[in-house]
Formats: C-alpha cells, sequence, structure tokens
C-alpha cells in the first residue's frame, strides 16, 4: 500500500502575499485530509513565509532545486542545509525546465540527488521524454537512462527516500496531458526498472508521481491507474480551489 502524494510547484510565480495567502488557504481547505501526502513547493525567497502559515499543518514544504555543494563560492546557489533550515523536507530536482532551459545534465542532477539525500532532503526525481523522443519509440530508453544516472552511486536505503516524478516535457504547463494509459505504461516500466535493480520489496514500496497538465478533471482517471501513486502539479496547484481538489479526490480514492 503507498500513500498517495500530490505535490504543487509553484515554479516562478507568486509573491510574498500570494504565497502566503495560497498556503494558508490549503490549510484551511485540506485540514481534514490526513490519508494522502501534501506539499508545496514556493519559489526559494517566500519558503520561510510559507513554512510559518503551513505550521501546525499536515502539508510538508519542498524547494525547486538545491546545489550540491556544502557552501562557499558558488554565487547564486541554495545548499541543501539552507533548505533545512528553512524548514524543506523534499526538493525538486532535475525538473525538465531545468534540464532543457537551464541546461542541467543527468550528471549534475545526480550529484544534487546525492547531495540532498545525504542531508536528509527527500528529492522529488523528475524524469520525461520530450514529444521528439517519444514520436521516436525511445520514450523507455530516455527515462531509463535518466534514472540510471540520477540514482548512479545511491544505496537502496537512499533510493527508498527518494520520489520519481515522471513528467513527459510534451504534457508540461500544455494543457495536453498524458492519457491514463500512457503514464500506466511509463509508471509500470519505471517499477520494472527499479525492482530490476533494488529488488522487488524497495519497488513495491516507491513512490512514482505523474506530472503534466494534471487538474482536477484528471487527476481521478490518472491515479486511478495501478503505478501512480501521485502527482506532481504546476498551473493548477496555484488556485486553491483547484489543488485541494485534487487532494480531495486522492483522499477520496480506495487504492
Ligand atoms: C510541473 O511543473 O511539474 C508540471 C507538471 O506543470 P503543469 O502541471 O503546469 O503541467
Amino acid at each position: 500500500m503507498r500513500t498517495l502524494f500530490l505535490a504543487g510547484n509553484w515554479k516562478m510565480n507568486t509573491n510574498s502575499a500570494t504565497s502566503v495567502n495560497l498556503a494558508a488557504g490549503l490549510v484551511r481547505e485540506l485540514a481534514p485530509i490526513q490519508n494522502v501526502r501534501i506539499a508545496v513547493c514556493p519559489p526559494f525567497v517566500y519558503l520561510q513565509s510559507v513554512a510559518a502559515a503551513l505550521s501546525a499543518s499536515q502539508i510538508e514544504l519542498g524547494a525547486q532545486d538545491v546545489y550540491y555543494e556544502g557552501n562557499g563560492a558558488f554565487t547564486g546557489e541554495i545548499s541543501c542545509e539552507m533548505l533545512k533550515d528553512c524548514g524543506c523536507t523534499y526538493v525538486i530536482i532535475g525538473h525538465s525546465e531545468r534540464r532543457h532551459i537551464l541546461g542541467e545534465s543527468d550528471r549534475l542532477i545526480n550529484l544534487k540527488i546525492k547531495a540532498a539525500v545525504k542531508a536528509g532532503l527527500k528529492p522529488i526525481f523528475c524524469v520525461g521524454e520530450l514529444l521528439e523522443e517519444r514520436d521516436n519509440g525511445k520514450t523507455f530508453d530516455v527515462v531509463e537512462q535518466q534514472i540510471r544516472k540520477g540514482l548512479e552511486g545511491l544505496s537502496a536505503e537512499q533510493v527508498k527516500t527518494v520520489t520519481i516524478a515522471y513528467e513527459p516535457v510534451w504534457a508540461i504547463g500544455t494543457g495536453r496531458n498524458a492519457t491514463p494509459q500512457q503514464a500506466q505504461e511509463v509508471h509500470e516500466r519505471i517499477r520494472r526498472q527499479l525492482k530490476e535493480t533494488y529488488g522487488a520489496e524497495l519497488a513495491e514500496k516507491m513512490t512514482i508521481q505523474y506530472g503534466g497538465s494534471a487538474k482536477p478533471a484528471n487527476t481521478a482517471e490518472l491515479l486511478a491507474q495501478p503505478d501512480v501513486d501521485g502527482l506532481l502539479v504546476g498551473g493548477a496547484s496555484l488556485k486553491v480551489e483547484d489543488f485541494a481538489a485534487m487532494v480531495k479526490t486522492a483522499a477520496a480514492l480506495k487504492k
């Protein structure tokens, strides 16, 4: 039995007032929900004020990125310890916008995942193919390689702390989600890869989220898939009513 896990990726949105309002609205709406894991990932600069708004709630805090060095001359970067100091439990690593807009490599992503795990942060590790790769039948190869390279050097114990988010790049922010069948097919392959590498027990316990234009209207059908254990939500996580509706749908599902 895997607890469903919904995380909101606020990306480069909100300001000091709207970030706190969004967090406070979710706390209000979601107070009775105890059977779903919930996290929000605001921009770095609002982590502390959002942490205060979430305090005494079950909603956890995550960051959208991290740097792998501990401290020093890395202008503009944020360390794992800084994120923990701000109250973060989770950190998104390898988001497609960082891979494809900012040019992050599998190697850099691996260094970040290792640093996060070592520091006690739980990575939400994003993988996913471009449309061109899907059209050329390369989806499984691309995702398999991203996972292998991203988790290289981690022990099974460490891998347990990682959530994998399958996010087909063509579905992110486009309004075009993967069909539940497309998502399930890739999630099943990911779980099979985890089983082959780390064993059946670990693979059964791992949380694999889907991300890409998830919204209230498609939440139930995506989460109904046997290997879809949650959602990483961009656009729809910016509205209290939408994200709360998605979490409530998850809470009502008997998986
Ligand atoms: C994301 O940014 O991880 C994402 C899935 O975005 P959206 O839900 O807006 O497609």
